[in-house]
């Protein structure tokens, strides 16, 4: 599938839920998500339709995320069948990893290729606020979810399955866990990533931190950052290595470094909505053509219809003011948000 711009979308998003045991600030509203008719999500045979329709047009590898994807029964299976899929060479779960231990033992010989773990802070005070965790939504207290998730992360190492940590710095809410969860690359061989704050929904309310302020306090703490020329994962991360350390650093940094150019993604929400940007109100609404007992040929040509329309770039910087002393297009700083265009909306709706 060769876009407008000649790039070669093999990449595909999945999103299997909505839902989530936690809140994060920046992602989901402190209610949770509203409630929705049965049917609304797209059931797994209707997502494994899809994703062999795609395959079939060139998609090779698939990231399954949510809201948080292990909330939703059959996770395991569904997966399993997803790697089945011909053509498909990859398959990669993004997880906030409370339910990872279990899903372990369920999946067996269904364990996806590669783990992203979603980590913003190794307090637990820290992480109960950004989270919005109490014992009663989330199944413990702050203290034993950060314990389960740095236990299910040592499991990940010992069996040797490739695992990287996402953090995204929140201004005033975890700028001082930069330094904590950078240290977790030096002493484990990890890739520990930095992404930018983008303006989605409840998001834009909140201020980020640029990655080039993530990067500073990194080298001021730890040394020089050493780009990494190696291949590490499918996404737009750029990696660096630090003397002494085991692992790698990541920085994602839609809005300080866009890296749109070479964008080769897709993405399908739980409802079946297929969009071809995350900052993009495009979709093509793939649940009504499933519905409407569409054929795979019909279903194919919608699929392309949507890559046809994929923009060049991302439109975040648009509503995200720059940084007033910066003197720079593309940067970010310490400068607040605008008004959110949903402000119910967020990053869970479409997967991240
Ligand atoms: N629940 C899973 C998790 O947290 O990893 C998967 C879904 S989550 C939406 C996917 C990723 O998006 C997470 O790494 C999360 O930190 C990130 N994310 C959510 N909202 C974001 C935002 N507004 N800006 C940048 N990243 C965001
Ligand atoms: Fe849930 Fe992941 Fe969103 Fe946090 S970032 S609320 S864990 S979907």
């Amino acid at each position: 599938m060769i876009d407008p711009f000649g790039r070669n979308l093999d990449y595909l998003r999945v999103s299997i839920t909505d839902r989530c045991n936690l809140r994060c600030v920046y992602c989901m509203p402190p209610s949770g998500v509203e409630w929705k008719p049965h049917g609304s999500m797209l059931s797994f045979e209707e997502i494994l339709r899809l994703c062999g329709i795609m395959a079939g047009l060139g998609i090779r590898k698939i990231k399954v995320t949510g809201g948080e994807p292990l909330v939703r029964k059959g996770a395991a299976f569904f997966i399993r069948s997803l790697k089945a899929l011909q053509g498909i060479e990859q398959v990669t779960l993004t997880t906030n990893g409370l339910l990872l231990d279990s899903f372990l033992g369920e999946a067996k010989d269904a364990i996806p290729d590669a783990f992203n773990i979603s980590l913003d802070t190794l307090d637990a005070e820290r992480f109960a606020r950004i989270t919005r965790s109490t014992s009663e939504n989330s199944g413990g207290s702050a203290e034993s979810l950060l314990k389960k998730i740095l236990r299910v992360m040592d499991d990940l190492l010992k069996k040797n399955i490739p695992l990287k940590i996402n953090c995204v710095p929140v201004r005033s809410f975890n700028e001082e866990d930069i330094v904590p969860i950078a240290a977790l690359a030096r002493d484990k061989n990890i890739a520990v990533r930095f992404i930018e704050l983008m303006p989605m929904g409840i998001a834009s309310a909140l201020r980020p931190v640029s990655n080039n302020e993530v990067a500073a306090m990194l080298e001021k703490q730890f040394g020089p950052l050493t780009p990494f020329s190696g291949v590490l994962g499918n996404g737009p991360a750029r990696y660096y290595t630090i003397k002494g350390f085991l692992g790698k650093l990541g920085f994602i940094s839609p809005l300080s470094h866009k890296f749109c150019e070479s964008c080769t993604r897709l993405r399908l929400s739980s409802e079946g909505m297929l969009k071809p940007c995350l900052s993009s109100d495009i979709g093509m609404d793939l649940r009504l053509l499933l519905r409407s007992n569409a054929s795979d040929e019909e279903l194919r040509a919608a699929i392309m219809e949507l890559v046809s329309k994929k923009p060049w770039a991302h439109t975040f910087l648009q509503s995200m003011p720059l940084a007033p002393d910066s003197g720079a297009a593309n940067t970010i700083d310490a400068t607040g948000a605008v008004a959110p265009a949903d402000p119910k909306g967020g990053m869970y709706r479409i997967g991240g």
